[in-house]
């Protein structure tokens, strides 16, 4: 079966109800029938469940549909994306390990390698997205681990996994990606040669903006590591939350597909109009790494972002201007959502810190939904004119 096949077919063993659809485990532990059983499974000689906080039938479920899109050996699900970034961090780095990522980053993986891991000795190097091929030149003796999205969020910059890919082989270093934007319909990073992938599966895994969630997938031995740190520290992903994720990959390939599809006729319809700067979508030409992301992506993604001439206040009267898109602090919805940077999630930076980041005043993103194309896209032209 081809992944997209198993994302649907895969599923845990029917019990004696015969029930169609998986059924909603939702107990935090696991029987066995005598003494012997249960020392087995606590030495680790089964893979008999014994407790939610270490494994759960839905969450497995969850895990090997995942594994199968991604092409990945073994997974653990996490309470959220930000407890998959951090578990896979702190399950293999230590003191002393230094780990390259790329600047433009989500702003909680900003605050957890920028001021958690320095506390604990965990140093680390902030790198150009635009230029993996100077990326080398930041390698240190005690480099372990590199880490990067793409694309992006929110800039949407694209990185040459396969440059990062050999990279990582040639200095012996764990490549690990995040892959939330693109999802594995779009892109499988360890066939570049990722060996973890990290997801929030908030985002356009769920895809209806009803459940937190995360996953980390990839190589077995790093996955052992990253199971045991998280045994132990109790991020785990609640078997509600796997049931409905689980579901969710059934339909994740057509979702992504319309999702992509409309994204691109938004990009190109509003791509020269009269109020915008720049647009940007990696499947538009004038992308700057529109060559990478065809090479790498099998589209462009559901999310297009651009700079309105007149600023940070023009990006308010935007706001307001939209009467159909929700202003909403999350992204891969079905609903169609804009946000503006600027004036929430990087508001406490100053001006020189933003524009670092690329995050100007007058930056606007949207999260293309799966409502009519001509009505998201009329949403939008009607709110310019208030601009
Ligand atoms: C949202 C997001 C995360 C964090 O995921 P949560 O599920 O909100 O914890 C990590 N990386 C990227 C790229 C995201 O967009």
């Amino acid at each position: 079966m081809r992944p997209i096949s198993k994302a649907i077919r895969i599923q845990t063993e029917r019990t004696n109800e015969g029930e169609h659809a998986t059924p909603l485990f939702l107990t935090s532990s696991f029987c066995f029938d005598n003494a012997e059983d249960m020392r087995a499974a606590f030495a680790d000689e089964t893979d008999d469940n014994i407790y939610s906080r270490f494994s759960n039938p839905n969450s497995q479920e969850f895990v090997d549909k995942m594994c199968a899109l991604e092409g990945a050996e073994s997974g653990y699900a996490t309470a959220s994306g930000m407890s998959a970034v951090f578990a896979s961090f702190m399950a293999l780095l230590k003191k002393g390990d230094h780990l390259i990522a790329c600047k433009s980053i989500f702003g909680s993986t900003h605050t957890i390698i920028s001021k958690y891991l320095p506390k604990y000795g965990i140093e680390y190097t902030y790198v150009d997205a635009a230029k993996p091929e100077e990326w080398e030149a930041s390698i240190q003796a005690n480099t372990k681990m590199i880490y990067l999205e793409t694309p992006t969020n929110p800039g949407l910059d694209i990185i040459d996994l396969s440059i990062v890919g050999s990279l990582a082989q040639k200095h012996k270093l764990i490549l690990n990606v995040d892959n939330c934007f693109a999802t594995p319909i779009a892109q499988r990073p360890i066939e570049y040669g990722a060996h973890l992938v990290t997801h929030s599966a908030t985002k356009w895994i769920d895809g209806q903006g009803r459940v937190l969630g995360g996953v980390i997938v990839g190589r077995r031995d790093l996955i052992k590591e990253i199971y045991l740190f998280c045994r132990s520290s109790g991020p785990a992903l609640s078997p509600f939350n796997a049931w409905v994720l689980s579901k969710s990959l059934e339909t994740l390939d057509v979702r992504m597909e319309r999702h992509a599809a409309n994204a691109l006729y938004i990009a190109q319809k509003l791509e020269n109009h009269a109020k915008i700067n720049w647009l940007k979508y990696p499947f538009l030409n004038s992308h700057p790494s529109y060559n990478v992301a065809i090479k790498q992506m099998n589209n462009g993604g559901g999310i297009v972002c651009f700079e309105l001439k007149g600023g940070i206040e023009s990006g308010r009267k935007f706001l307001d201007g939209l009467k159909m898109l929700s202003l909403t602090a999350n992204l891969g919805d079905t609903r169609s959502i804009a946000s503006h940077p600027a004036s929430t999630t990087h508001a406490k930076l100053s001006e020189e810190e933003r524009l670092a980041t690329n995050i100007t005043g007058g930056l606007i993103r949207i999260s293309v939904g799966l409502e009519h194309k001509d009505d998201i896209l009329n949403d939008i032209l009607t709110a310019l004119e208030f601009c």
